[in-house]
């Protein structure tokens, strides 16, 4: 958890006053915000309480036992927590899915290089929209699991170019500009100085290669 918490309040360049509960529950269906099946852990950033899985139970999954199941728990509890301290900055629901969930992955360095590269090659990547649509309707709009995690990758992806290029403040800036004005196209305008579209085009143009990086240093 300390990890976690340098970890995220250099990313998002933000202290929060306060810390979260944690609550481990060391089995399937104990606790009911973790009854979905392949629900690992849960964030109520309006509480700030977070929920997950003991390691031991089946519900956190499998681990490599060379490396111990702390190495799994910590890019997921840095995952949750991120959605707690951006909970400080922004209301969740007043961002693009791509962006929140995007960060809390691109925080914990889940990035999902296999999975977007194969997209890429096979010419099914997605837009930065209709990645916002896979994660925010899922299965109400037919999207498979496997596009539902790509979105993640893909918003990881994007948020790392942001903070890249833009930097933490920019990408705050966005996200509390449409918060205000609910307008996008306007709110890329005023963070980044370029339209949209003009994004979409620099993320396109930087992905293949951000991803064959990361291949190449082993990035999972
Ligand atoms: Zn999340």
């Amino acid at each position: 958890m300390e990890r976690a918490y340098a970890k995220v309040t250099t990313a998002l360049d933000f202290v929060p006053p306060d810390k979260p509960l944690v609550y481990l529950t060391p089995a399937l269906s104990l606790n009911p915000d973790l009854q979905r099946p392949g629900v690992l852990a849960s964030a109520d950033p309006e509480s700030r309480i977070i929920n997950m899985h003991s390691i031991e139970s089946f519900g956190a999954g499998f681990y490599d036992p060379a490396a111990g199941p702390l190495a799994d728990m910590y890019p997921t509890i840095t995952h949750e927590y991120t959605h707690v301290v951006n909970r400080y900055i922004v209301p969740l629901v007043r961002m693009k899915k791509w962006m929140s969930e995007g960060l809390a992955e691109y925080t914990s360095d889940s990035f999902r290089p296999r999975e977007v590269q194969s997209a890429i090659r096979s010419g099914r990547v997605m837009t930065l929209e209709q990645a916002h649509e896979a994660i925010f309707f899922g299965q109400e709009k037919n999207f498979t699991p496997a596009q539902q995690s790509l979105a993640y990758g893909i918003g990881a992806y994007a948020v790392r170019l942001i903070m890249e290029t833009y930097g933490s403040q920019a990408f705050w800036a966005l996200a509390k500009e449409y918060d205000k004005t609910r307008d996008w196209d306007s709110s890329v305008m005023t963070a980044f100085g370029i339209s949209y579209a003009e994004f979409q085009d620099k993320f396109n143009g930087w992905l293949p290669g951000a991803v064959e990086a990361d291949l190449a240093r082993g990035v999972r």
